[in-house]
């Protein structure tokens, strides 16, 4: 069983898709963190995350131990990422590992649930279940904002809500499997729904697929 949960920046998914891993006891891959790692590593070295070339070679010399990174949840990592989540080549480069995970998941699970933005669309389009979560930008912006704070980082709601502009923006413009949601996919706007909520819209669609 494969589930694709994807969407815009601070719609959910991850919140989503950790708990229904945990739920029915799948393997569970953040996408976007692989993406992240590529951004982060670029980003230390010093390096620009729009050069086409350094980006793509960083993808393809992608070690585990990079997506244990402490820096990863860092704003200014989310935002290398949409660069060189923009990058072809670079793409191409982690496809075949995010399709392996959702195939075979780690420690033999019987399924997996994968977070991303082109997860029902490039990654799995034969995912039994495709969830799109979407939500307002200011809704996205005040979770996002609250989260930081609540990590003991800097937020200033005004940036954030900018961040998530810029990203959206580039995450659904790019030519290369842009941000949007499969035809089959179920479609959630989170906006006014708290947590529970989601996860019972998400069970009960795991559960209407199930059926013969
Ligand atoms: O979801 P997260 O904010 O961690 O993702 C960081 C960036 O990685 C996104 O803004 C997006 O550009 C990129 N990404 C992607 N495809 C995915 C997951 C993430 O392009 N499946």
């Amino acid at each position: 069983m494969i589930i694709a949960v994807d969407g815009p920046v601070a719609a959910g998914k991850g919140t989503l898709a950790r708990r229904l891993a945990a739920a029915l006891d799948y393997g569970y891959l953040d996408t976007g963190s692989i993406y992240r790692a590529v951004a982060a590593r670029i980003l230390a070295g010093g390096g620009d995350p729009e050069d086409h070339d350094l980006a793509a070679q960083t993808a393809e010399n992608l070690q585990p131990g990079d997506l244990e990174r402490d820096d990863l949840r860092r704003e200014a990592v989310g935002q290398a990422a949409s660069k060189v989540a923009a990058n072809q080549a670079v793409r191409e480069a982690l496809l075949a590992f995010q399709r392996r995970f959702a195939v075979q998941p780690p420690g033999g699970k019987t399924g997996a649930v994968l977070d991303g933005r082109d997860i029902g669309t490039v990654v799995c389009p034969d995912a039994h279940v495709k969830l799109f979560l979407t939500a307002s930008m200011e809704a996205r912006a005040r979770r996002r904002h609250k989260e930081l704070l609540e990590r003991g980082e800097e937020s200033i709601y005004a940036r954030v809500l900018q961040d998530l502009r810029e990203r959206d923006a580039r995450d659904s413009g790019r030519e290369t499997a842009p941000l949007k949601a499969a035809e089959d996919a179920l479609r959630l706007d989170t906006s006014e729904m708290d947590a529970d909520q989601v996860f019972a819209a998400a069970i009960a669609e795991i559960t209407k697929r199930q059926r013969p």
